[in-house]
């Protein structure tokens, strides 16, 4: 069984979105991410056991922004905590599902990422993630 980590909000603007989700969650975002690789500048709040991670585009072409354009500002994806993330890589290429990339990426948190194409889960962009306890050497 997979358990949501957290499930990515795209936004227009940080400076905006963080006072709102700070009103409407009652706490505050307890830390900001800038992943240069993806382009995109992310903000976190804890939900329970579970997180809400706010993403805006870096660039005026980064990821965000072209999927901002595309489909408007709401939910991107939802991520899930894995074990290992090459076990489930295997596992879930194995059940037919489309990876983003073939080996995992660095993401926020110092987690390694990797996406599932959205056309086979319902066009839900799905993000599975493992946690590093080193970071990774350069
Ligand atoms: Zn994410």
């Amino acid at each position: 069984m997979l358990e949501i980590d957290h499930i990515g909000i795209a936004v227009n603007s940080l400076s905006t979105s963080i006072p709102l989700f700070e009103k409407l969650l009652n706490s505050q975002c307890y830390k900001m991410e800038k992943i240069d690789s993806e382009n995109v500048t992310t903000a976190f709040f804890k939900t329970g056991e579970t997180k809400l991670e706010l993403l805006e585009s870096s660039t005026d072409d980064g990821i965000i922004a072209k999927y901002i354009a595309k489909k408007g500002e709401g939910i991107h994806h939802i991520a899930f905590e894995v074990a290992d993330i090459f076990v489930e890589m295997e596992r879930l290429k194995g059940e037919g599902f489309t990876l983003l990339s073939e080996q995992p990426k660095v993401g926020a948190d110092n987690k390694l990422v990797c996406f599932l194409h959205p056309k086979d889960s319902n066009s839900v962009l799905i993000e599975i993630c493992q946690t590093q306890n080193q970071p990774p050497s350069p």
